[in-house]
């Protein structure tokens, strides 16, 4: 079994539905260990849309990394979403931030996900459900002192 951390965001249409949707369709082939709360979230770069519900869960699969990659695609392919402008408007993103102790750097996939580190809606809703963690060799609590921030707000 691979220890992964995921995170999914939306922006268009019911998002709590969405996030709902995605967990379910994940569950198929990821057993959900733990969920964040949800975070309302400023939209970062393109900022002519309307803000985003991000989450983090952490998760068990036997699945390698190339296969989640693979099977992230899937969910989101079912979920129609469609790309118009880079960072603009979806209803749904999941990333694989961290894939159990692999660091992989391929055509495809970057693990630990190379933009996470500076992301406040990846960083906080990970804080919650993983606090001691350690990305490449760096404590959480220290990388969340040094964000600059978009502005963030925990739902529930
Ligand atoms: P985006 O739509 O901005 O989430 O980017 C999607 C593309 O980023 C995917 O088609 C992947 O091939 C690539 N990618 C690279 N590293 C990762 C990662 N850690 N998690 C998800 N997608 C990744």
């Amino acid at each position: 079994m691979n220890k992964i951390f995921l995170s999914l965001g939306t922006n268009l249409g019911d998002k709590e539905a969405n996030l709902e949707t995605a967990l379910l369709l994940l569950s198929e082939k990821v057993e959900i260990l733990k969920k964040s709360s949800h975070y309302e979230t400023e939209p970062v770069g393109y900022k002519y849309q309307p803000w985003f519900l991000n989450m983090v869960i952490e998760g068990e699969t036997e699945l390698c990394a190339k296969d989640t990659l693979l099977f992230i695609k899937t969910i989101e392919n079912k979920m129609k979403r469609v790309k118009i402008v880079i960072n603009g408007p979806r209803i749904i993103d999941i990333d694989i931030l961290i894939f159990g102790n692999e660091k992989i750097e391929t055509e495809n996939l970057t693990v630990p996900h190379p933009r996470m580190l500076l992301r406040a809606f990846v960083m906080v809703p990970l804080f919650e459900i993983a606090p001691d963690i350690e990305i490449s060799g760096r404590k959480i609590k220290d990388i969340i002192g040094n964000l600059e921030g978009e502005k963030i707000c925990k739902r529930n």
